[in-house]
This record gives structure tokens, sequence and C-alpha cells, in this order.
């Protein structure tokens, strides 16, 4: 079967390099809030290009820690995707503030700018712009948006490590971005671990005491905190795991760039690979049909595994049916729910295995 993921056959040298971290952790008898994560956030927010990086539980809790960080709560409205994992939505209503839901563009399955600006209110606070599947959208007009109408941008980077726009990284447009380290992301460890990156003095110094029960110093606790800390184990298996993630992400490109030039099926949609290549880094290769559960059990039969991401859209999981959303509706949304399916795209593929996906989908037929 060719997997989604396949952990067990990276390189033997990173699977040694991450048995020698874990053996320097157990060994220095420092297991929460030690040097490694000190150490992994001082470098990846150089890798951000960010003033600061704040080492949390995981993707979820960096969202919300964000928001709390902000201010933002009860009585506050925060917009975002119904194309998302639940995640990102559930940060938002752990704080007690309203996700709004926008509509998606057809083609990229990013946020719809017009549909934005129809559920901006006077309650609104953020706008959590998700960089789906890797791929960064037109920073610099969101930036503007935001600005605009007086509201906090941040951005969900769990799909998107280390994408840029002219040397500008994920999570460094907005006020903060929240990054997961789960492990099927592009840098993942083995186990739960996120991160907060920004440039806010302010933002930072909440988040330091929010993950920490709200503590400030030993046994004071000026607010309600979490305990969210990202652990030692895994802040050194993921510094390890940083040094591949440059190679990682070009086998990623490259494997999408194969598809996008000999995928050619008359009843399958490829995605846009951008002109600037380092705006997208591939975390998934998603495809679309009107054909999606057939295509999905003809690519099983053949030995491929795949997924979709996502088949159910927020605003239609019990909890959020009540969601306030875009006026005119979610129907972009809904019909990419129906027809997307994500292929193998990780860089562990070899060459036989991607042109085997390709010759696979070329010869499905309806
Ligand atoms: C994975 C993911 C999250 C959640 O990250 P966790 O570390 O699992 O909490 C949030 N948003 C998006 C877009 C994700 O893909």
């Amino acid at each position: 079967m060719i997997l989604m993921n396949d952990f067990r056959s990276e390189p033997v040298a990173l699977r040694e390099a991450m048995y020698d971290a874990a053996r320097r952790v157990i060994d220095s008898g420092q297991y929460v809030l030690g040097d490694e994560v000190a150490s992994f956030e001082r470098e990846w927010s150089a890798l951000c290009r960010t003033k600061y990086a704040i080492g949390v539980g995981n993707g979820m809790d960096a969202l919300e820690i964000i928001f709390r960080a902000l201010g933002v709560g009860p009585g506050d409205e925060v917009i975002t995707t119904p194309m998302t994992a639940f995640a990102t939505v559930l940060a938002i209503l752990r704080t007690g503030a309203e996700p709004v839901l926008a509509d998606i563009e057809r083609g990229s399955a990013l946020l719809d700018e017009d549909s934005v600006l129809r559920c901006i209110s006077a309650k609104t606070k953020a706008l959590v712009l998700v960089h789906l599947y890797g791929q960064l959208g037109n920073m610099a007009s969101w930036k503007e948006l935001c600005d605009d109408h007086g509201i906090y941008l941040v951005e969900d980077c769990a799909q998107s490590h280390l994408a840029s726009i002219d040397g500008d990284i994920a999570g460094s447009f907005g006020v903060a971005g929240a990054y997961s380290f789960y492990p099927t992301k592009n840098l993942g460890g083995v186990g739960d671990g996120g991160m907060i990156v920004t440039n806010d003095a302010l933002v930072t110094e909440m988040a330091l005491q929010l993950r920490n029960y709200g503590q400030s110093h030993r046994y004071s606790h000026p607010m309600v905190g979490l305990n969210s800390r990202l652990d030692e184990m895994q802040a050194a298996i993921l510094r390890v795991r940083a040094d591949y993630l440059d190679e990682f992400t070009l086998r990623r490109r490259s494997v999408a760039i194969r598809y996008d030039r000999e995928i050619e099926n008359v009843n399958i949609d490829k995605p846009t690979i951008p002109k600037d290549l380092a705006s997208h880094v591939h975390h998934l290769y998603v495809v679309t049909t009107t054909h999606r559960d057939r295509l999905a059990e003809y690519l099983r039969v053949n030995g491929i595994q795949t997924l979709s991401h996502f088949p159910i859209p927020i605003h239609m999981q019990p909890p959020c049916k009540h969601l306030r959303r875009d006026p005119h509706g979610l129907a972009v949304s809904e019909r990419h729910a129906e027809t997307c399916l994500s292929i193998p795209c990780h860089p562990q593929l070899s060459e036989d295995d991607v042109s085997k996906i390709i010759s696979t989908i070329n010869s499905f037929e309806v």
C-alpha cells in the first residue's frame, strides 16, 4: 500500500538522530520547559523571522492562547473558514467567542475575500486565515482588509510550515501565527506539539503565562490559564526533524509538480501550483471530482491510500449548525467537501510510487 504518510521509511540517519535526542532528554533529568524547548523556540522564531516563539501543547491550544492573549472572548466574533480542521473552530468556541463562517474560493479552497467582507460586523474582533493544504493566499490584501476594519489577523499555520512570500514566512503576516507539530504535519513530532510565533511582546508575555496555568511567578496566578506546555522530548525531536524540513518540502513540491504535469483525466480537476513556488509547501495534494468516492475506492484496490480534507464542512458538524455565516451561504465549501480527495504527497514517496499513482489516476474511468 502506498500510504498518505510513511514515517517508517524515513532516512536511517534521521531516525538515529531522533534516538540520540530522546536519550539526551532522558539523561538530562529535565522534562518540561527546559533547554530543549527554549532552544527550539529560538530556532523556530529565527526560521519564521519573528521576534518571539512560544512552545505550547498542540496547534489548537496555540490558537486558543493567541485569542485569549488578544482579549478575544464572549461577545466577540471571529471569522474563519468552514473548510478546515475542527480544531480551528473549536479553539474559537473555547474562548467563548462566536465563530462566523465565510465561504472559500473555487480552485484554491482558501477564504474568499468578498464572502469575508459580508461576514464582518461591529462585533468582529479577528480573522483566522487557514493556510489550507500548505498555501499562502494574497497576504498583502488580507493585511489591508484587516487594517481597514480594525480586526486582528491570526494565521493558522498548522499545514503551512515555512511557506513564504518575498521572504516573509507564514505566521509573521498577522499579529500571531499558530503552528501544529502533530505527527502528520510537514514538521511533526512523535506526539503532540505546537508553537505560537509573533512579533508582539504583549501577546508573548500573556502566552507565556497562559500556557502555564496563568502563572506569572511561581505559585502566583493573575489569570485563568491552561496547562499547555511543549515538552522537552517533543522539542528535542522536533529540533532534529527541523533540519530535514527544507529537503522534505522540496521533495513534496517536486511530487506536486509531477502530478500537475502528468495527471490527465477529464473527470478530475487538479489544484493550481502557484507561480511563486515558495508560497506553497504542499502539505496535501487535493484533487476534486464529482466521482470522489469511486476514485478513492479505485485507488484503494490498486494499493493507494487516500483521505478527504475535509469531507464535512464545519457548519454541518452538530455543535456548529447554528453558527452565523455568509448570508449568501457556503455553497463552494459544501461542493468542495463532496468532491475533494487528497492523494499521497509526502517526502518518502519514490519516483516509482509517484508514477504508479499518476498512471492509476489516469486510468480511472467513470
Ligand atoms: C492539525 C490542524 C490543527 C490542529 O492542530 P493540533 O496540533 O492537532 O491541535 C489546526 N488547524 C489546522 C488547519 C490543522 O490542519
